[in-house]
């Protein structure tokens, strides 16, 4: 302490009492006292450029302490009129500051008032910067600018978890989407830049200062605001609530724009997501230095948190707070007659109140009345809804080239080469469609090209898709409500018996009596099959998993006539099912031809046929087959990348852990709720039966119903499946975590037994 007592002194003509070192990132602070006043002395390491800065800096300081006095570090110039005193041989520079009283923000007793306080006095100092100039500050580029969020990716290799990783690039797209079009008509100015809750001073619950200008840089004039709400709002259960006093009271004094607004949830993600980078590369770089990691628990709790926020709520409650006109208005009724006055009825709309969807974010859904859903019911966005990795994949290959299979591209070699290393080594040659009902047609059409016959067995309740020949494959459909029964040329298999009262040992026995009963009665049809089609868990059966003898004895029938056997894993291919990653692996069965869709291509409209190579031979009889759009590049792009992140995310493991425990929760709560019948599936596709009693197993579709609309209103998204309708079919994306789980589940008991 000896050389600083001397350089204040020396330099500053100060005679120190005291001098305390103070928690810094990079610069030496200290705590300086002599007489009759308190000091802020800085040393920092300098180059040219951060002399440049240091001075800019100082300026700046001086500029906002004649504005606002008393709320800010008013630098002391030293004995030449300086502001800087520049040791040259340890290349350091020192300064000092009029200390300001108060304790830090992040100690301080948080209230609204101190809230908004914050706000206001940040206002006031952006006042007294916007339109000024300080050509160092703004020439520097900053990594910790919001607006340098690309810059930052390169650390994010460091985040820990994938599915934090994710989330960075998750708000990395939205970010781009989203915020980026409207830089050039935002207000942009010098800003402190980072007003976190270690700069902030706090006196009698009101803010009393800012400091460390070390941050200050040229940016978009709300990323003031977008910083000081991050850090504000850090270890908050209700984040939104504790920004708005803040936006209210920076609002006060410079009104907002509209845009400013609303793109705030997305500037705040940008931050977080550039902290977690930062602090990522610092516990790298220099784990010794607590500083740098000092937020990261907070960050990382936050940014999972934001996730589960619908921005238009955000948006909404911003606005409300800056004094502008909310962004919520209840349009269902007229949504609703726009809809029918284009499309037909048999489209139908889930929930009694229909949802109006804006945006979806990985498990997320996000509606445009501002509530986030938990999304169980759909089973396409596999991986999660907008994956930036998938979205990305098919925005660069979009960019570059789409174009057909009559021209020689690599995508589709690539994409081909690991989907079929999924398979079984006979399962070995792939067709290109765009939707699970052409994938079906096609399949059953390579069926009779190669068999050179027309009869298809199918599964009771079974659905393959919505053409006309698919149509007839499903007796979900030609047995259902409109259907004309079924064609001349289909057999129906008989749905393996599920009930509940009748032992295992005694069910399994019922079910290979039923089986051979069966096809004992069709042995008659002899060599007139040309196939056999089923999903291996059949979904509008209400989630039926075929027992693996039952699919053998079938698979042995079929193909001593001469019939080849398909397996439709639209629904259960992709490792949803935790320990397979295809359907009839669990059954130890391998099918002739495989019918893929939904998953593969994550919410992009594409689908594929995976058969022998004798099949694919057989149908190359001189008509060409071609599709328009199957197997483009941006499809195959899509694709590939799915397949990445499944083993990326290790989303089979997943989709098993968090199944058996959803499996298990539902059997602990069927232990004191009678409604819950049998429990099917595996991995991450469930079917929970919802039933009156456990006398009789009897199927509670008004219940199913009415759970299903409650769960709605708690913001949990579910189907039901089945003859009856009384079957919870549970599917989420496969990102879908144990909280969600016990989410689900309470709400599942607030609305039985309350
Ligand atoms: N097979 C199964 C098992 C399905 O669930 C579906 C769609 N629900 C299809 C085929 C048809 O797929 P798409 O709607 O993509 O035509």
């Amino acid at each position: 302490m000896k050389h600083i007592k001397d350089i204040l002194h020396n330099e500053f003509n100060i005679q120190a009492t005291e001098i305390k070192k103070l928690v810094g990132e990079v610069n030496d602070n200290y705590l300086v006292r002599s007489a009759d006043e308190k000091y802020i002395f800085k040393g920092s390491k300098v180059d040219a450029e951060a002399i440049d800065f240091a001075s800019d800096e100082s300026v700046l300081l001086e500029l906002l302490s004649n504005t606002l006095p008393g709320y800010f570090q008013k630098p002391v110039k030293n004995t030449n009129g300086n502001y800087l005193h520049i040791n040259d041989k340890s290349q350091t520079a020192y300064r000092l500051f009029h200390y300001i009283e108060g304790g830090l923000f992040a100690n301080a007793e948080h209230s609204v008032s101190l809230f908004e306080s914050f706000g206001n006095l940040l206002a006031k100092m952006d006042k007294g910067l916007i339109g000024k100039r300080f050509l160092r500050i703004q020439s520097r580029k900053y990594d910790w600018d919001i607006l340098n969020f690309d810059y930052n990716l390169k650390n994010i290799q460091y985040i820990h978890k994938i599915t934090d990783r994710r989330l960075v690039e998750y708000y990395h797209l939205q970010f781009n989407e989203i915020v980026k079009p409207l830089i050039p008509e935002l207000r942009q100015s010098i800003i402190h830049g980072d007003a976190n809750d270690l700069n902030v001073l706090v006196k009698n619950d009101k803010v009393s200062g800012i400091i460390d200008f070390g941050d200050s840089t040229y940016s978009l004039l709300i990323n003031e605001l977008a910083v000081a709400i991050t850090y504000s709002v850090l270890n908050k259960a209700d984040p939104i609530k504790w920004a708005l006093p803040i936006i209210k009271g920076y609002s006060e004094i410079i009104p907002l724009t509209e845009t400013e607004v609303d793109i705030l949830y997305y500037l705040i993600a940008a931050r977080l997501s550039i902290s977690l980078c930062h602090s990522a590369y610092g516990r790298k770089s220099n784990p010794e230095n607590e500083y740098l990691t000092i937020s990261e628990k907070p960050v990382l709790e936050l940014i999972r948190k934001w996730i589960t926020i619908n921005p238009v709520k955000a948006a909404d409650e911003f606005r409300k707070a800056a004094n502008l006109q909310g962004k919520i208005s209840d349009q269902t009724k007229l949504d609703i007659e726009n809809r029918w006055k284009y499309l037909g009825k048999s489209l139908s709309l889930t929930y009694e109140k229909p949802i109006k969807m804006e945006k979806a974010a990985f498990q997320y859904m996000y509606d445009n009345e501002g509530n986030t859903y938990l999304d169980l019911r759909n089973n396409i966005p596999h991986v999660g809804h907008c994956h930036p990795k998938v979205v990305k994949a098919g925005q660069q290959k979009m960019a570059q080239l789409n174009t057909n299979t009559r021209y020689l591209y690599d995508d589709i070699t690539v994409f081909s080469e690991k989907l079929l290393s999924k398979f079984p080594a006979s399962l070995n040659k792939v067709f290109y469609v765009n939707s699970g009902s052409a994938a079906s047609d096609l399949a059953i059409r390579l069926a009779k090209v190669h068999t050179g016959k027309e009869n298809i067995m199918v599964m009771e309740h079974g659905y393959h898709g919505n053409t006309a020949s698919s149509i007839d494959i499903s007796h979900y459909k030609f047995a259902g409500k409109g259907g004309k029964g079924a064609k001349e040329n289909i057999m129906v298999a008989p749905i393996p018996i599920t009930d509940h009262t009748i032992p295992e040992e005694e069910l399994i026995q019922k079910n290979q009596a039923q089986i051979l009963d069966f096809l004992e009665n069709v042995a008659d049809l002899q060599n007139s099959n040309a196939a056999f089609i089923t999903e291996p868990i059949v979904s509008a059966a209400g989630q039926i998993v075929i027992p693996d003898f039952y699919l053998q004895e079938i698979y042995s029938f079929i193909r001593k006539q001469g019939g080849v056997c398909i397996s439709d894993e639209v629904q259960t291919g992709f490792g949803r099912l935790g320990d397979y990653f295809w359907g009839f692996e669990y059954a130890e069965v391998v099918p002739d031809i495989v019918v893929l869709g939904k998953p593969i291509g994550n919410g992009h409209p594409m689908a594929a046929v995976v058969c022998t190579s004798d099949i694919a031979d057989s149908f190359n009889n001189g008509m060409e087959f071609f599709s328009s759009f199957g197997g483009n590049p941006v499809s195959c792009a899509i694709g590939l990348s799915v397949l990445e992140v499944i083993e990326e995310e290790k989303l089979m493991q997943n989709a098993k852990e968090v199944g058996s425990y959803l499996i298990n929760q539902f059997k602990v709560l069927k232990e004191t709720c009678t409604n819950i019948g049998e429990i099917r599936g595996m991995g991450l596709s469930l079917g929970i039966e919802i039933v009156k009693d456990h006398l009789n197993y009897e199927p509670a579709t008004n219940l199913a119903a009415h759970l299903v609309n409650e769960l709605k209103n708690r913001h949990i998204l579910v189907g039901t499946d089945g003859p009856f309708d009384n079957v919870f079919k549970l599917k989420p994306p496969l990102c879908f975590t144990k909280e969600n789980a016990d989410f689900l589940i309470e709400e599942i008991k607030q609305i039985l037994f309350k």
